[in-house]
């Protein structure tokens, strides 16, 4: 649920972040534009502007309030609506066409449905033409110098340039980390939050890749929950997943983030460490078990206690034993663990 959360959260996010950032810097360079239009005694164009930077304001405050919608629907009709007016203004040559182009980008990135987005796009194109067609055959009604004009084309040119490449940029973003995210809970085991039995068997896949690159030594743990069937029994199914939840976190307490550790399935867990000595493997499972022995579960105000029992290989340097028996062997250990009476470590080094 948390792995969740956090998806739709990083989303949500930037959008936010990206928006404001368009409002922000919209109201910014209307203060190099604004005072532009009054010197230019463009009075139309300055007021039209001073609506655009209150309006642009609007569209910061209704984003805090998470109505994305409504917030770029009201900005990017007023920006159109300002190219509109501004190229019937000043002509082709303002360089205020570029706010069609832009406008249209920004519409593709909004969370707006997709029928909406699509109206929006032809609604610029609409307007577009019309105020293309127009412009051609009409002159400018406030026309400038040529000195303005080549400003004020240059100036909306970068400007639009920046607004479309920026828009990109954070596009990829959001699509890049909402696709970490979503890697991160495809490999994260529901319950517990370790590692899957997805994860692991790709770790696996690569351990084995990797071993017989570099035969780097490294141990395998397999980790089962002793009677866990009674404790679900006794106190209930949500009190046993409380209690895997537990062991997860004991688990990877342990050694921080040094070591692997995955839920292999329903209350076995498999944990794997990079060490060199088969005794380093031995005192790691050791330190596990008395770890869960020791501690005292808690739900429900019920105090439960739970052991664990552990087999475990390690795959030395000159370990010639196949990779397909890895993970067997030590389930045998386990295995032993078990019949041995439970709540011990039986680890042994594969040859
Ligand atoms: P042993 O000491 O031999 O391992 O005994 P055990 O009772 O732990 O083993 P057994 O395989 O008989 O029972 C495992 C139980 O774990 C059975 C199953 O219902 C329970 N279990 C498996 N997955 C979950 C889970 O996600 N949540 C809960 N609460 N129980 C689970
Ligand atoms: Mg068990
Ligand atoms: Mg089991």
């Amino acid at each position: 649920m948390q792995q969740k959360m956090n998806y739709v959260d990083i989303e949500t996010r930037q959008y936010y972040h990206q928006a404001n950032l368009v409002y922000l810097s919209t109201i910014a360079l209307d203060f190099i534009i604004v005072p532009i239009l009054f010197f230019t005694d463009s009075m139309i164009a300055f007021y039209g502007n001073l609506i655009g930077m209150v309006i642009a304001l609007l569209a910061v405050y209704l984003n805090k309030r998470k109505l994305y919608g409504i917030s770029s629907f009201l900005f990017i009709l007023t920006i159109t609506l300002l190219g509109v007016i501004q190229v019937l203004l000043f002509g082709l040559n303002s360089g205020f066409m570029y706010y069609f182009f832009n406008m249209s980008v920004l519409i593709v990135y909004t969370k707006w449905p997709k029928r909406l987005k699509l109206l929006g796009v032809i609604m610029e194109i609409v307007f577009f033409l019309g105020t293309f067609l127009y412009a051609i055959g009409n002159p400018p009604i406030h026309p400038l110098t040529d000195n303005w004009i080549t400003f004020l084309h240059i100036l909306n040119f970068l400007l639009n340039i920046t607004g479309v490449a920026n828009s990109a940029y954070y596009y990829i973003r959001i699509a890049s980390d909402a696709q970490q995210a979503l890697s991160k809970l495809a490999a994260t085991d529901y319950l517990t939050g370790v590692n899957n039995r997805i994860s692991f068997d790709a770790y696996m896949k690569a351990k084995k890749t990797s071993f017989h690159k570099t035969k780097r030594p490294f141990g395998i743990l397999m980790i089962d929950v002793d009677h866990f069937k009674m404790i679900n029994d006794k106190y209930g199914h949500e009190c046993g997943d409380s209690v895997l939840v537990g062991v997860s976190k004991l688990l990877k307490e342990e050694r921080g983030n040094q070591d692997y550790v995955a839920r292999y399935g329903g209350e076995e867990f498999v944990y794997m460490t990079d060490i060199f000595q088969t005794h380093t493997l031995s005192e790691i499972a050791e330190n596990l078990r008395k770890r869960v022995e020791s501690h005292v579960f808690m739900y429900q105000n019920k105090a439960i206690k739970a052991t664990i029992s552990i087999g475990g290989v390690f795959i030395s340097r000159d370990s010639k034993a196949s990779d397909e028996n890895w993970l067997s062997s030590a389930d045998q250990c386990l295995y032993q663990a078990k019949s041995e009476g439970r709540n011990r470590v039986i680890v042994e080094a594969l040859v």
